[in-house]
């Protein structure tokens, strides 16, 4: 076999694999940093800034080898200067080039089907560095809990642990933010497992109040503390009273570009688990008016692409979704009649003459649930639908329950 051959069959097989796995990202910090790890750090991401913006201003740059780029010119007010790359290793360079390759191609396609496209820009900031090769590029000692980074060095890391023993570890990235630096892991775990079991039940219907609560078909309440921080309002006011220029201001600035950031994970962390637990059940019904509650509930800026990002994220998060028209009242009609009823906000109870008495916000979700899945009321009231099972109060809180700033509470 020649080595085409060989490159075309590991390609090959590997493809046939993915179709079996499903790729998850874990975030790995890097840890106790020494002042000379810590500058080195950063120097990387001036020569990543520095690389990018050289290839971008000439895009023929391109054509030659990146890996033996040793020297760029930087342009420094009017003129140009030289710079050395000496912390960043060949092959990130190297892989600094095919992203800017596989961007403009995304670009060129975007154009092709008929979308206004700019021209790629010099950055301002560089705060990613890719690491695509595992073992080339990065490595991970899990024994010793370090990465290791061509040319970098070796990293004490915070997080490890998370990576399943049998996962197939793929590409990285490697961040900087105002909390410090993280290196993205990407690893392929096999989805057979979480197929085959713990499906918790079939569909479930969800109510989002309009005090930001999720009421689900079962009886459980999700409630969210994802509020700015009183230290946010703190380092806000100390800014606004700092003066413009100083030395202070920038410390302020960055404290709180840091308390944004952690207000910002905790909601995408709140976020994630919603998913998760959601995920357990085989579909989920929800109102269209859900994604836009969502979006108020966990910020707009956690999806760059907005509510038709996370959108598409529903679709492909949950199994099935059914969207129930907007326009559909739900929260004022009883499950197992159809009843309209007048219910004002201060009624926490559905009380109907058929004899059915219900939690108006889980009444709500039974309905949502109801049209979902297109059942009239006296066929829903033949069905034989358990209310909240062991196996889901357990889930409920091995997943929710993990975050402090998530409360759920069970009905009946
Ligand atoms: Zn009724």
């Amino acid at each position: 076999m020649t080595k085409a051959e060989r490159i075309k069959n590991s390609l090959q097989k590997t493809k046939e694999r993915r179709k079996t796995q499903r790729p998850v990202v874990f975030e790995i910090k890097l840890q106790n940093l020494s002042r000379k790890k810590a500058e080195t750090l950063k120097k990387a991401f001036l020569e990543a800034k520095w690389l990018y913006n050289w290839l971008v201003s000439d895009l023929d740059r391109l054509n030659l080898p990146a890996n033996k780029v040793g020297t760029v010119e930087v342009k420094v007010e009017d003129a140009f200067e030289e710079r050395q790359l000496v912390v960043l290793g060949s092959q990130i360079k190297q892989e600094i080039a095919d992203r800017l390759k596989d961007n403009l191609r995304a670009l060129a396609k975007l154009k092709q089907n008929g979308h206004k496209v700019g021209r790629l820009k010099p950055k301002k900031f560089v705060n990613s560095v890719p690491l695509k090769q595992y073992g080339v590029t990065y490595s991970l000692d899990f024994a010793r809990n370090r990465v290791r980074i061509q040319k970098l060095g070796s990293f004490r890391v915070l997080g490890l642990h998370q990576i399943p023993p049998d996962a197939e570890i793929a590409s990285a990235v490697l961040v900087g933010r105002p909390s410090g630096y993280y290196i993205h892991v990407t690893a392929y775990l096999s989805t057979t497992f979480a197929n085959s079991s713990c499906k918790l039940g079939e569909d479930i219907g969800v109510d989002f109040g309009v005090d930001s609560k999720f009421t689900l078909s079962n009886g459980i309440k999700i409630d969210f503390e994802l509020h700015e921080t009183p230290r946010l309002k703190q380092l806000q006011r100390k800014l606004a009273k700092s003066e413009k220029g100083s030395k202070n201001r920038r410390k302020i600035r960055h404290l709180l570009r840091r308390e944004y950031e952690k207000i910002k994970g905790r909601r995408k962390d709140a976020q994630n688990k919603i998913l998760a637990f959601l995920k357990l059940y085989e579909k989920v019904v929800f109102q269209e008016d859900f994604v836009k509650g969502w979006a108020a509930l966990f910020g707009k800026q956690v999806y760059s692409s907005g509510i038709g990002g996370l959108k598409a994220r529903l679709r492909n998060s949950l199994v099935a979704p059914i969207p129930v028209d907007r326009f559909e009242p739900t929260s004022q009609e009883c499950y197992a009649c159809g009843k309209r009823h007048k219910l004002s906000l201060a009624d926490r109870v559905i009380k109907c003459d058929c004899g059915w008495t219900c939690d108006r916000d889980v009444n709500a979700a039974r309905v949502i649930l109801r049209k979902g899945i297109g059942l009239s009321p006296d066929q829903a009231v033949g069905l034989d639908r358990p209310e909240l099972k062991p196996p889901e109060k357990k889930a409920a809180a091995r997943i929710l329950g993990m975050s402090p700033y998530i409360r759920v509470s069970f009905l009946q």
